[in-house]
């Protein structure tokens, strides 16, 4: 049994605790046959299903009332119930939410009018940050938008597009040219039908998920696709970072927890030596670290969350704690899981042998951990100066 004893923390609110103990029924109703083998189908049928059932409607502003902006405890409280069931609904929710995070915190009121579709389950939406060239150095962005009358004309390359060949909405970054740079870069909303876009090639991961290279070849968008001014793209592309990094670090929490689980129920139950797995010594060392990354991770991220939901502007030390740690211990105890389930650990299918692959990628995207440290280091050597 998976300990929600976090719940009862000072973060919370009654409404989070509800929250989560619905979405644990709702998960353990709906998630128990969804079939991963064919990931686009799954995804949209996942989306539909969250969707229909009112969980998008945490995933990104109302657009209504945007000003209420999003509650990062249940946006991580909803991933971390997600992941701990199934990898791909995690998946399927956060990209509503970071696919459509520009439109949320800086869309026009016409722009929103996506809100209403990607929290009903709707409209798909993909974030397409990435390129060839420029993955951990988004200042390095390719790909260019230039201004023809009314007009934006695109081209170059996304790559690592999480939903793309799915989406139905893409927000794009590109070079605008304003200045050299971070400085000149913009965001756009582009619909999937437009002409010009290209699905150039579907990439299969160790954890698969519906994820593509695309390719814009003078692909025309109207000024109005514009999300926030002229060469604000990199700094409305971290805002959104910002706030779905912590999540990430959810999403590793839920997949940390349910290893965690997996490996006490083993060492419980398996005999060795005449007596159960669980009194070996070194196995307790391994359960104390494994709990102890845990609850550490859950610090880190709830931490995070509530930091940005009592009013902070930016989180960016916070988050970036959060992503790093949780990740990156949850890699730690998914691997102690594999371990103490010995052969079985390995056995595809298995749920700690999925888990090991569905981590992985978690430490890569969103800014590798190495991109984590170097914004942790910059932010406590700032904070070192403004003190002296
Ligand atoms: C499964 C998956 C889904 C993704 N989904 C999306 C998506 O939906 N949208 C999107 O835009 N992108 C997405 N990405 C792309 C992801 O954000 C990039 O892969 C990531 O930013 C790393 O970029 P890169 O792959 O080009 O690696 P590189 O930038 O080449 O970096 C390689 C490695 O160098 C190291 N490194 C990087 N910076 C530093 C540093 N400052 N100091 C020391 N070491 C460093 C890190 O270990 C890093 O992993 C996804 C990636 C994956 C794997």
């Amino acid at each position: 049994m998976v300990d929600r004893s976090f719940l009862d923390w000072p973060f919370f609110d009654q409404r989070h605790r509800a929250l989560a103990g619905e979405l644990e029924d709702w998960a353990a109703r709906e998630l128990g046959t969804v079939d991963h083998g064919d990931p686009d189908a799954a995804c949209r049928d996942l989306v539909a299903r969250l969707g229909r059932d009112g969980w998008l409607r945490h995933a990104a502003v109302d657009p209504e009332a945007p000003e209420a902006g999003l509650d990062v405890r249940s946006l991580c409280l909803i991933r971390e119930t997600l992941a701990r069931h199934d990898g791909l609904a995690d998946f399927a929710f956060a990209m509503q939410g970071l696919g459509s995070g520009a439109i949320s915190f800086f869309g026009t009121e016409e722009q929103r009018a996506w809100l209403a579709r990607t929290r009903a389950g709707t409209a798909i939406a993909a974030f397409a940050l990435s390129e060839p060239r420029s993955g951990s150095d988004v200042a390095n962005i390719e790909a260019k938008a230039i201004r023809d009358g009314d007009d934006y004309v695109l081209s170059g390359e996304k790559t690592w597009i999480s939903n793309g060949g799915i989406a139905d909405l893409y927000v794009v970054f590109a070079r605008s040219g304003e200045a050299p740079g971070a400085k000149g870069l913009s965001a756009f909303i582009l619909p999937a039908e437009t002409p010009g876009l290209e699905i150039a090639e579907r990439l299969e991961v160790i954890a698969p998920h519906p994820l593509a290279r695309l390719r814009f070849d003078g692909l025309r968008l109207p000024a109005s696709a514009l999300i926030g001014a002229p060469g604000e793209g990199f700094k409305i592309a971290m805002s959104v970072l910002d706030v779905f990094r912590p999540s990430v670090g959810a999403a590793a929490l839920g997949f940390a927890r349910r290893a965690l689980d997996a490996a006490l129920a083993r060492a419980g139950e398996r005999e060795l030596f005449g007596a159960p797995l669980a009194e070996l010594q070194l196995v307790q060392g391994q359960i104390a670290e494994m709990a102890l990354d845990v609850d550490a991770a859950a610090l880190l991220v709830y931490r995070a969350a509530w930091a940005k939901d009592s009013g902070a502007a930016r989180i960016t030390r916070e988050a970036a704690m959060a992503k790093l740690f949780a990740t990156e211990s949850a890699q730690a105890v998914i691997d102690k899981a594999v371990q103490i389930h010995g052969g079985d650990g390995v056995r595809a299918g298995h749920p700690v042998e999925r888990l090991y692959r569905e981590i992985r990628a978690l430490r890569i995207y969103e800014g590798a951990s190495e991109v984590q440290k170097v914004i942790i280091a910059r932010q406590a050597l700032a904070s070192a100066v403004e003190g002296a």
